[in-house]
């Protein structure tokens, strides 16, 4: 079973580079996991959708450039969030990665904290629901590092499915998704469970934010939003 976690991808062949992005990016709350060459990373995410690719521009088998081209041109992975390492810092390097579709780019040597940064920048940008910042709407504090939610400063109890669920309407406030968005975004593309099932972790969410339930909206025959309004 997958981890809760946000999971990074790591394609360095560098051990000690591997050895420090990962215990940076584990230490920051998420779930590293490292590959060593381009055609692990290629299996890896046909068998599991990270969250966000780390990319080292020099691998043994084939450049980092090329895999970044690979990726991009597949449709599943258009939106994938993918970040370059770079021992060189020329320009032209930089625009060719850009151009080839990376969302950003490091150049080593890097500190843990831009490295953190860069991550928490380009997550917030792409796909909220997985940035570690402190979210919150109408009273209700989520906090993604603590795993814990509040209501008016106080803790509430909340299911796991309820938790991401929350997460997923507060990174997208005031936006309607139908059931089956939900079922991609918040459980993920290879997850088999049924539409209705989002109905009920609904209700169990509602329940769990008590006076606060009406920040979760039932938009008839549409789906579901969170909203203040
Ligand atoms: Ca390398």
């Amino acid at each position: 079973m997958a981890t809760n976690k946000t999971t990074i991808l790591i394609v360095e062949d560098e051990p000690s580079i591997v050895e420090l992005v990962s215990y940076t990016l584990k230490e920051a709350g998420w779930n590293p996991i490292a590959v060593h060459t381009a055609t692990e990373a290629w299996d890896f995410i046909h068998r599991r959708m990270p969250h966000l690719i780390l990319l080292d521009w020099m691998l043994p088998d084939q450049t980092g450039l090329r895999l970044l081209g690979r990726i991009r041109a597949d449709r599943q992975f258009n939106e994938l969030p993918i970040i370059m390492l770079t021992a060189k810092s020329m320009e032209e390097d930089k625009i060719a990665g850009l151009d080839h579709g990376a969302d950003d780019y490091i150049t080593k040597p890097f500190s843990p904290r831009e490295l953190t940064a860069r991550v928490n920048a380009l997550l917030r940008r792409k796909t909220p629901e997985h940035s570690q910042s402190l979210m919150s709407a109408g009273g209700v504090q989520l906090d993604p590092i603590s795993c814990s939610v509040s209501l008016d400063q106080q803790k509430i109890e909340i299911g796991h499915a309820e938790f991401k669920l929350l997460k997923f309407f507060l990174a997208h406030p005031d936006r309607v998704f139908s059931r089956s968005q939900l079922l991609d975004k918040v459980w993920g593309d290879h997850v088999v469970i049924e539409e209705r099932t989002v109905d009920v972790h609904v209700l169990r969410l509602r329940k769990a934010l008590k006076e606060a339930e009406h920040l979760i909206k039932t938009v008839r025959s549409v789906g579901y939003m969170l909203s203040e309004k």
